[in-house]
Order: structure tokens, then C-alpha cells, then sequence
């Protein structure tokens, strides 16, 4: 069984490259960004307590974020790829006990480097549909009908959080709370730093090489 959790900032490819890696790897995706807005959406206790945070591009307290991995974890059976947990130290250290609690085994962990103008750059161009969460980008990943999900055909909305004050507050973000995660995981043998500035095929060979050397092993 293999496990993986993809780090990076906002609009460094996760959710699309994950798209693809949940398919070659059959494995089970948990997004905490898309269960913070389908909460936000269903206007539940948590959802509205993370909507205040959310809405400014912060980070949700990690007691609340905590509570939703954990649960999914519990019920998880088959290997798992997360995308947006952890976002720092703290959350890292409670996975690190959740996954030997549980006798978890240890995920491959890619970090998905992008330079931070063209993570504005996608980020201001981004799309997204909020039935299937299938991620588009006018810039390198436009849908094949404009504003029309390929996969499902619903129509293709933006995030309230790409806008361009907030993108700039997540990208902040995530250079002070997320980054230190490269100097936690840095020593462990299953962690890879990935060129994210390339099209979605290459950063997608790019991983795929890594796992598939590495299962081999
Ligand atoms: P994302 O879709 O991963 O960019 O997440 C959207 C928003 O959800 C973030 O800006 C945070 O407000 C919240 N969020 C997602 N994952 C986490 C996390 N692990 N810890 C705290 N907040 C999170």
C-alpha cells in the first residue's frame, strides 16, 4: 500500500497532480481545503467557525483541521493522498503520531516547488467546479469548452479566496508556516523536492519516477 502527501503553496499543482495520482495509485483523496469549503458550503458548525479564517486566507485553527483528519484517517482502509495537511509544524508532529499510532506506512511526501509569480499567475486565472472539484487554469489547463467542466459539465466557478489581496495573504501564509516542513521532513528518506514549474505531464513524470524507483526498492 502506498501513502503520499503533497506540499506546496497555493496554485503549485496539488489538487491536479493528485487528480492523476489517485487514478494510477487507487488511492483515496483527502483534501482538507475541499472539506473546509464543502463544510462552508453546508453552513455546519465547523464550516462556519473555518470561514472565518478561510475567507481572509488564513489558516483554519489546527484543532478544527485536526479533528478532520483524524476521522478520515480512522475510516480510511486503502492508501490515502493528502493534499493541504499538513500546513505546519504542529499538524506535521500529529500526523507523525497518527501514522505510528495506527501502524500507517510511511507516505511519500513531495514537495511541488513553483516560483511565487507564477503561482499568482495561476492563481489569478484559476477555475475550478464546485460539483466534482476538478481544477482548471486559463493559462495552462483550460477546459475544453470555456467555463465547463470537462468531466461532469457543471459550470466552472472561481474561489472566493483567489482574488488578488488574499492570494497574496495564502502565499505569506504558507512561506511562514508551511515552508519550515521542508527542513522537518528534510532528512527522511521518503521525502522528494519537485521542479513544479513544468507542465502538468512533466511534474506528473517527475513523481511517478520517485514512487515507482522507490517501491521497487
Ligand atoms: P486549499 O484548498 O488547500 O488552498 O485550502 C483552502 C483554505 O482552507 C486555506 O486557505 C485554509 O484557510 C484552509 N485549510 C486547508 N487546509 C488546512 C490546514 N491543513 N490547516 C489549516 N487550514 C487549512
Amino acid at each position: 500500500m502506498i501513502n503520499i502527501i503533497l506540499i506546496g503553496a497555493p496554485g503549485a499543482g496539488k489538487g491536479t497532480q493528485a487528480n492523476r495520482l489517485l487514478k494510477k495509485y487507487n488511492l483515496t483523496y483527502i483534501s482538507t481545503g475541499d472539506i473546509i469549503r464543502d463544510e462552508i458550503k453546508n453552513n455546519t458548525c465547523l464550516g462556519k467557525k473555518a470561514k472565518l479564517y478561510s475567507n481572509k486566507g488564513l489558516l483554519v485553527p489546527d484543532e478544527l483541521v485536526t479533528e478532520i483528519i483524524e476521522n478520515k484517517l480512522q475510516l480510511n482502509k486503502s492508501g490515502f493522498l493528502l493534499d493541504g495537511y499538513p500546513r505546519n509544524i504542529k499538524q506535521a508532529i500529529l500526523l507523525d503520531e497518527i501514522i505510528k499510532l495506527k501502524n500507517i506506512t510511511q507516505p511519500f511526501i513531495f514537495y511541488i516547488d513553483v516560483p511565487e509569480g507564477e503561482l499568482i499567475k495561476r492563481l489569478t486565472n484559476r477555475l475550478y467546479c464546485p460539483n466534482c472539484n476538478r481544477v482548471y487554469n486559463l493559462v495552462n489547463n483550460v477546459p475544453r469548452n470555456s467555463n465547463i467542466c470537462d468531466i461532469c459539465s457543471n459550470a466552472l466557478v472561481k474561489r472566493n479566496d483567489d482574488n488578488i489581496e488574499i492570494i497574496k495573504k495564502r502565499i505569506e501564509v504558507f512561506f511562514n508556516d508551511t515552508y519550515p516542513l521542508l527542513d522537518y521532513y528534510g532528512q527522511c528518506a521518503e521525502f522528494f523536492k519537485i521542479n513544479g514549474d513544468y507542465s502538468e505531464e512533466e511534474v506528473y513524470k517527475q513523481i511517478v519516477v520517485k514512487i515507482d524507483d522507490n517501491i521497487e526498492k
